[in-house]
C-alpha cells in the first residue's frame, strides 16, 4: 500500500538503512539523527529511493531546512514570524 506521506515500507527500510550506515547528523554533524532528508527535495525532481540523494539529519536540522528552498544558517537574524503569520497559511505556505 502507498501512503501519501510517502512512508511506505520501502522508504522505511531504506531510511533505517541510511540511519544504520550514518548515525550522526550529516548538517551540524552535532546531533545523533533520527530523520533522513532529501539532499534534492522531491518537488525539485530529486530520487526518493536513491541512497545518493538521502543523508541523516537530526530533527532540528530537518525541520528548520524545511523543504530545501531556505539555506541553513546557525545565527538567523530573521525577525520570529508575528501572529499575522500563523493566521494567514496562505501566506506561510508549507516553507517552515
Ligand atoms: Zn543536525
Amino acid at each position: 500500500m502507498t501512503r501519501p506521506n510517502g512512508s511506505t515500507r520501502r522508504w522505511r527500510t531504506l531510511r533505517a538503512s541510511v540511519l544504520r550506515s550514518n548515525p550522526m547528523c550529516a548538517i551540524c554533524y552535532l546531533r545523533p539523527a533520527d530523520c533522513v532528508d532529501h539532499i534534492v527535495p522531491l518537488n525539485l525532481g530529486g530520487a526518493r529511493y536513491e541512497l545518493s540523494n538521502l543523508r541523516p539529519s537530526c530533527t532540528p536540522c530537518n525541520a528548520a531546512r524545511g523543504d530545501g528552498t531556505r539555506t541553513r544558517s546557525t545565527t538567523v537574524n530573521e525577525p520570529l514570524r508575528t501572529s499575522e503569520d500563523w493566521l494567514n497559511p496562505l501566506r506561510t505556505s508549507r516553507r517552515w
